[in-house]
């Protein structure tokens, strides 16, 4: 919607297709305090129609339709000029189809963000919003002087359990095995903290409470290599007030996997700032980069014109106003794009 906004205002005459369910994670948030210029919050919802208010006042068209692919198709007629890295069909469009029909551009900024990987739990979907969080940067100011409960093992579960120790009295890590998969200084500053308790091989039968979270059952995981498993008769209840599920993130970039758009192992996308980074950590790639990341443009993909920003893309921050960000920044970027181009 960043983009949108800045793209209409700059005459682009941009198409958003929203996908179903539009609005992303923060349709499922409730009220929004870190987000800039609103000084007593707002609801996520509330925040999306503004942001969509907003960016149709400029002119934005707005579809509902959940993206199938992107086609930037072979150039038969210039092959080399589409080696040299101009993409897009011969008349230097792309082919953005939806379940519906197929649209056609200049540009493409794919901002598809992503979703918080859940345990799976129908308590869980309900009371997500009203004490069950995958985000404790967002919502652990609501947790002030209470219980709360962490779900993971990683370096997102350490740092969910960190933040948290700001806000609440007590934090509870609940992992379903015997030692962490965070990195070791993560780890031990989580095993060291007062605040902190940690509760080894149990996994979460259920979230309690009818309005708000009241409390989980936990269980003894199996030991079976599998250990998700639960054996019976071992669970026992957790008064907390909050839930923060930290088992991972998934990219919304499946419809990408065929085409010429780089993902990383975990399905991110892989911008040319990206590809910076990870070159200089000398990450490996599932594939081989098919073109070359032109790097004047740090929110390009590996697909010339086509560009990304936000979750899809980012995997450390994660935030409303970095994700507005850098649709901003990808927008420009498309500007100088389409001028050179
Ligand atoms: P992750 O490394 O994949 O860890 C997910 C954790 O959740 C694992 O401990 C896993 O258990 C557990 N888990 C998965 N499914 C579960 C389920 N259904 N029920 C219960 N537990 C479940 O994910 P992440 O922590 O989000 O990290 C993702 C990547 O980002 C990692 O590379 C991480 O290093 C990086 N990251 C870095 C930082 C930092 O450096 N500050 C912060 C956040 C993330 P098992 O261990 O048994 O598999």
């Amino acid at each position: 919607m960043s983009a949108a906004i800045y793209a209409s205002r700059a005459k682009l005459n941009p198409l958003v297709i929203e996908g179903i369910p539009s609005g992303g994670q923060l349709m499922f948030t409730t009220e929004v305090e870190n987000y800039p210029g609103f000084a007593m919050g707002i609801l996520g919802p509330k925040l999306i129609t503004q942001f969509r208010d907003q960016a149709k006042r400029f002119g934005t068209r707005l579809v509902q339709e959940n993206v199938v692919g992107i086609e930037q198709g072979e150039d038969r007629t210039n092959k080399t000029r589409l080696r040299q890295g101009y993409g897009g069909q011969a008349d230097g469009t792309y082919r953005i189809k939806t379940d519906k029909q197929t649209f056609q551009a200049r540009s493409v900024l794919i901002t598809t963000g992503a979703d918080a990987i859940w345990m799976g739990l129908d308590s869980e979907q309900r009371l997500r919003g009203r004490g069950v969080s995958a985000c404790a940067t967002c919502d652990g100011f609501f947790f002030k002087e209470k219980v709360v409960a962490v779900i993971g093992g990683g370096d997102s579960a350490m740092e969910e359990a960190l933040t948290l120790t700001k806000f609440a009295k007590k934090v509870y890590v609940i992992h379903r095995r015997d030692s962490f998969r965070a990195s070791k200084i993560m780890a031990e500053r989580v095993l060291k903290h007062e605040k902190i308790e940690v509760i080894w091989n149990n996994v979460v039968l259920e979230v309690l409470g009818k309005e708000k979270v009241e409390g989980i059952r936990i269980v003894i995981a199996s030991s079976s290599p599998h250990r998700r498993v639960p054996r019976n008769d071992t669970s026992q209840v957790i008064e907390v007030g909050g839930v923060f599920i930290a088992i991972g993130h998934k990219p919304a970039t499946a419809f990408l996997q065929k085409s010429a758009v780089l993902l990383d192992k975990k399905g991110y996308i892989v911008t040319s700032g990206q590809q910076a980074l990870e070159e200089a950590k000398a990450v490996k790639y599932e594939t081989k980069p098919s073109r070359h990341f032109n790097f004047h443009y740090p929110s390009m993909t590996s697909a010339t014109g086509i560009f990304a920003a936000g979750d899809c893309v980012d995997h450390v921050y994660r935030q409303a106003a970095t994700a507005v960000g850098m649709g901003v920044a990808a927008e420009l970027e498309i500007e100088k794009y389409l001028e050179e181009k």
